[in-house]
């Protein structure tokens, strides 16, 4: 996600370090090349005016602050800015008094709707919503299985016109109008009680009047409370055009982008709040129902910036790890007990259900730096380790100094692994003490410095 953007940012910022003050030439090619970053990420030009604008006018007008140093209040400036052209405060779901609120999606075919449909529904049904979905693209053969496959995955129902049924309005599927479809939905919603509707609207390749109206049909049928625009974050400058086409022909609320898992770049993410003046509310980042997220520009614009996202990070973390096993954690920083193979084990495998550890990873201060060595991660490491922590006896797990030469032995034997192996887990044992310690002494890592243990 960003990667490109990143890494030209964070090189500019890394120019200023050990500056005393910054002359003008210092922010004017710092601006310079701020501008280069954003034009190579794809950002629509009229954004990078306004975005390189503000920086400068900041940057000079900047008045020497105690605290942050000339490099630290450009991160800061940009990190601004970054957040304002994201679309600057977290935009929640607004739901109707009356329910069921009605949720409509739109957008280009294959930009992610249905699968979006999905997560939306997953992520409300968690939350303890009730939702409905309805299928309402009957423009493409297969989507309102498609559709069904993936309401059956997110545990949620699907209203789907029957085949055959709707007679007078035959379109390329036989399955009849999307407006009656989507209207029937919502009165099937209201009937039996879900209090929210999803309403996944056909797409084509390309924009398209029959289209649009076909949209602000359903739209005007079943006032929305929100209208998703989807759009699929690679498509790079057409974003933009896209966008404005969506807004004028069926007009939305919130935008979704899809695909930032894919991205490099990410243009589409920094111009299209802007240009639209709506804002991000949800980015889908995989093909996985789970590989879904609230928007947050505040911590969109520290993961561009290589600051982390650890908020997200202890979300997740939250979600993976009981209370129970969180509490104990936590006295090991309190009360100084030592950190065991058991703890080990236990965080591992937490880790494991949060999800990928490349992209957890990604998601630490100053990992934006090590993408080679994050895409050399190895996800079946986790394995190979939980083999060898299982082939300990317990004792051995509880007090690690006990095991000497021939114990080593066993457990590479055990876990068919290398006696090296076991080495290297024991080093990476008393290492991760150190750092508990360490962090114990408040002497963790610092936010872009990439000095995280
Ligand atoms: P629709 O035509 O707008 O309904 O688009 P679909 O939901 O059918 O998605 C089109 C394709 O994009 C499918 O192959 C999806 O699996 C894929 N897709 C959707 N969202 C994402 C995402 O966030 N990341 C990735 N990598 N693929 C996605």
């Amino acid at each position: 996600m960003f990667a490109t953007l990143s890494d030209r940012l964070t090189a500019t910022f890394k120019n200023l370090r050990g500056k005393g003050r910054l002359s003008e030439a210092d922010v004017a090619a710092t601006v310079r090349e701020i501008r280069t970053a954003l034009l190579e990420a794809d950002v629509a030009l009229p954004v990078v005016k306004q975005f390189t604008e503000a920086v400068r006018e900041r940057a000079l007008g900047a008045e020497v602050s105690g605290a942050l140093n000339p490099a630290q209040q450009v991160v800061k400036i940009v990190n601004d800015e970054l957040v304002a052209v994201l679309g600057g405060q977290t935009r929640r779901i607004q739901y109707a008094k009356n329910p069921p609120t009605v949720i409509m999606l739109a957008g280009l075919q294959g930009a992610g709707k249905t699968t979006l449909a999905g997560k939306l529904a997953l992520s409300l049904r968690s939350e303890g919503h009730t939702p409905l979905l309805v299928a309402a693209d009957l423009q493409r053969p297969n989507a309102v299985t498609q559709l069904q496959v993936v309401g059956e995955r997110a545990g949620v129902p699907v209203f789907a016109p029957e085949k055959g049924n709707q007679g007078s309005d035959p379109d390329a599927t036989g399955l009849g109008d999307p407006v009656k479809v989507s209207r029937d939905g919502v009165a099937e919603a209201a009937a039996r009680q879900h209090d929210v509707v999803i309403i996944d609207t056909a797409g084509r390749l390309g924009i398209d009047t029959v289209l649009m109206q076909q949209a602000a049909d359903i739209r005007t049928a079943v006032q929305p409370d929100e209208v998703l625009f989807v759009i699929d974050a690679m498509i790079g400058q057409d974003a933009v055009n896209t966008a404005h086409a969506f807004l004028e022909g069926v007009d939305f609320t919130g935008v979704v982008l899809t695909k930032l898992d894919g991205d490099a770049r990410g243009g589409a993410a920094l111009s299209v709040a802007t240009v639209t003046g709506r804002p991000i509310m949800f980015a889908s980042t995989g093909e996985k129902l789970e590989d879904f997220e609230v928007f947050h520009p505040d911590r969109m614009a520290s993961r561009i910036l290589d600051m982390g996202d650890v908020m997200t990070l202890i979300e997740q973390a939250e979600k993976a790890f009981d209370a129970d096993q969180a509490q104990k954690m936590a006295r090991k920083f309190v009360d100084e007990e030592e950190f065991t193979f058991d703890d080990f084990l236990a965080q591992m495998q937490a880790v494991k259900q949060m999800g990928s550890l490349k992209k957890m990873l990604g998601m630490m201060p100053g990992m934006a730096q090590m993408k080679e060595q994050l895409d050399n991660i190895d996800e079946r490491e986790f394995d190979r380790v939980e083999a060898m922590v299982q082939s300990m006896t317990p004792y051995e797990r509880q007090h690690p100094k006990v095991i000497n030469g021939s114990r080593r032995a066993r457990i590479a034997r055990g876990s068919g692994r290398s006696v090296s192996d076991v080495n290297e887990l024991l080093t990476r044992l008393t290492e991760a003490q150190k750092m508990m310690k360490q962090m114990r002494r408040g002497m963790g890592g610092v936010p872009g410095m990439g000095n995280m243990p």
